[in-house]
């Protein structure tokens, strides 16, 4: 290995001419806020095209996004939203700042993903949400959340923040039904920085979410008429004009990490002690946002110094979620009554996945096949000494 070079996978974000041309249109347009400019109407509108949607609308970040999403669905104090334990905190965070209580369930161990019989003995009468995030990439059942839905009356939110591009059965995530949220922060699958989005099935809830979004004041409005209660949480120009950019490179890149993860997901299965992020066949695109994998058995502390030594071998190697109970902020407002080592309890998969996961960036997956068994071969390393 020694003889090998310096491990360089491709940098993140990628950029080129096309949001070179898409800032300087931005800028000669002389008006740099939606209200006045055509950027983020027309990213909105390719967007929700991509993605198989009625209405897609472009918000300040993907944590705004949700918030949002749920306001419009009737989140609010006296509320309860069901969320995967294992996931960003945002999933959480958004439910709880809109004065809600975010319960959390257990997910798979196979996908990571939210477990749906855990879902549906969460549901109560107060429960106004259940919001699957697709991990990674991989999508949640959508089939078993569908009927979970349509039987228990509770509409679902997709987190999509991990799902540009997705595809659940030949359908994109802005055609099965349900509103779904996206985020364009720096690391994720599309970006301009920061950035969310938010994609509805009906013309009804995305004016409503445009309203909300915009302190409550109806297009074209002169005279301070705010219709409904709100906040700002509008994109500008700029950021839509890069995002049209990076929506044109998102089907080639998909493209290249759906032909890299197989292969190294197969080498990372043969190295004992090591189980790599399961798939489900329904899922027929998946954009894999982070490469994914736990070692069964490790303690946090250990997989935390792996991590480590991922990083000085060259890997661009983090720890997986903490389980979102096990943060502190998530008791600071809009916890649930339970204590956490009840929901620790009811959450064995989460716990394990909370200490054992590790995930690697996904412009890993942009690299060359030669370098998936450099991966694999450092995985291996470590793992062996570990
Ligand atoms: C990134 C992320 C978000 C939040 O997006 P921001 O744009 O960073 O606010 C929400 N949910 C999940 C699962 C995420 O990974």
């Amino acid at each position: 290995m020694s003889a090998r070079q310096p491990l360089e996978f491709p940098a993140w974000p990628q950029y080129g001419d096309e949001e070179r041309a898409g800032l300087h249109r931005a800028l000669e347009q002389g008006q740099w806020w939606r209200m006045g400019g055509s950027e983020v109407e027309s990213f909105e509108r390719e967007f929700a095209e991509y993605h198989g949607a009625g209405y897609a609308l472009a918000v300040t970040n993907g944590t705004h996004a949700l918030e949002l999403a749920l306001e419009v669905l009737g989140v609010g104090p006296g509320t309860e939203v069901i969320v995967p334990a294992f996931t960003f905190i945002s999933s959480s965070q958004a439910a709880q700042r809109l004065g809600a209580v975010a319960v959390p369930v257990d997910v798979d161990l196979d996908t990571y993903c939210i477990d749906v019989a855990a879902a549906a003995a969460a549901v109560t009468s107060k429960t106004r949400a259940i919001m699957p995030v697709h991990m990674a990439g991989q999508f949640a059942d959508m089939d078993a959340l569908g009927k979970l839905s349509a039987d228990s009356g509770v509409p679902l939110l997709q987190d999509a923040a991990h799902a540009h591009g997705a595809q659940w059965q030949g359908k994109k995530v802005g055609d099965l039904g349900s509103l779904a949220s996206f985020s364009f922060q720096n690391g994720k699958l599309m970006t301009a920085g920061e950035g969310g989005a938010v994609l509805f099935p009906d013309a009804e809830s995305h004016e409503q979410a445009f309203l909300r979004h915009s302190c409550g004041r109806p297009r074209g409005d002169r005279t301070y008429r705010h219709r409904t209660s709100g906040s700002n949480f509008r994109m500008n120009e700029f950021s839509a004009s890069v995002l049209r950019a990076q929506l044109g490179r998102l089907g080639g890149q998909i493209d290249t990490r759906e032909q890299r993860w197989p292969e190294l997901a197969k080498l990372l299965a043969a190295i004992p002690g090591v189980v790599p992020q399961g798939t489900d066949d329904r899922a027929d695109r998946n954009p894999h946002y982070m490469a994914m994998f736990r070692l069964p058995g490790v303690a946090e502390d250990r997989r935390n110094e792996l991590v480590d030594e991922l990083i000085a071998r060259g890997l661009p190697a983090f720890a997986g979620f903490r389980a979102i109970y096990r943060c502190d902020g998530f008791w600071e407002k809009g916890a649930p009554e339970e204590a956490a080592d009840a929901i620790a309890r009811r959450c064995p998969r989460s716990e394990l996945l909370s200490a054992e996961s590790i995930w690697l960036h996904h412009r890993t997956l942009l690299g060359t096949a030669e370098q998936m068994h450099t991966i694999a071969e450092i995985v291996a390393d470590v793992v062996a000494h570990a």
